[in-house]
């Protein structure tokens, strides 16, 4: 699963944005293999031990899938109003009701804002913008994200309709406010508008 607060759920356990290295329950090994993925909690198996396990980090003790929880959080953390992400919901079989979809939202939302807005991000020369394309109710968007190459961490964001078209200067903004400071190297994957934005900055 990936994503803005998956990426944060991870960060906030090991304050880091390496990928999450996870260990048998049983023995503590780390030669493991997911099984499937289906939506839901990730399912795991041990191979020393064989042992089966779930992985639910951050969302232990909830009874909807993390997948759902983490769509409703997202599009609502980069703006989209509650309605439409109700019916984003809908459309791919969450059918929870309004009241929770806010009530997700608010509380992972809020869990974000608060965590980073404690912290100074120490980022260093070069960063690199990711592109997450996503398709909402048949409709293509675009996260763009910029994140420190060295730690992943994970700078600043923007929503766009158009790949390579949208201006991404509010992102450029955020990230120079955030952090204080310009990238001596920017690394994207190809897109222009990037390129573009940091020539110009
Ligand atoms: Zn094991």
């Amino acid at each position: 699963m990936m994503g803005i607060l998956n990426d944060f759920l991870v960060f906030k356990e090991q304050n880091t944005f390496e990928p999450r290295q996870i260990l048998c329950l049983r023995c503590g090994s780390s030669d493991i293999i997911q099984k499937g993925a289906r939506i839901g909690n990730h399912r795991f198996q041990c191979k020393s031990c064989g042992k089966y396990f779930t992985d639910s980090l951050g969302f232990e003790g909830r009874r909807s899938a993390p997948e759902y929880i983490t769509v409703d959080v997202e599009l609502v953390y980069v703006g989209l109003s509650i309605r439409k992400t109700v019916k984003v919901l809908h459309s791919i079989y969450c059918n929870v009701g309004r009241f929770t979809i806010h009530r997700w939202a608010d509380q992972y939302g809020h869990m974000m804002d608060e965590y980073l807005d404690g912290i100074t991000p120490l980022v260093g020369e070069e960063w690199r913008t990711d592109e997450i394309y996503m398709k909402i109710r048949g409709k293509r968007k675009y996260l763009f994200a910029m994140l420190d190459s060295e730690t992943r961490y994970w700078i600043a964001k923007q929503v766009a309709t158009h790949k390579g078209t949208d201006d991404v200067r509010p992102m450029f903004k955020q990230a120079r406010d955030i952090t204080g400071k310009i990238p001596s190297k920017l690394i994207s994957d190809g897109a222009s508008n990037f390129a573009e934005t940091h020539k110009d900055e």
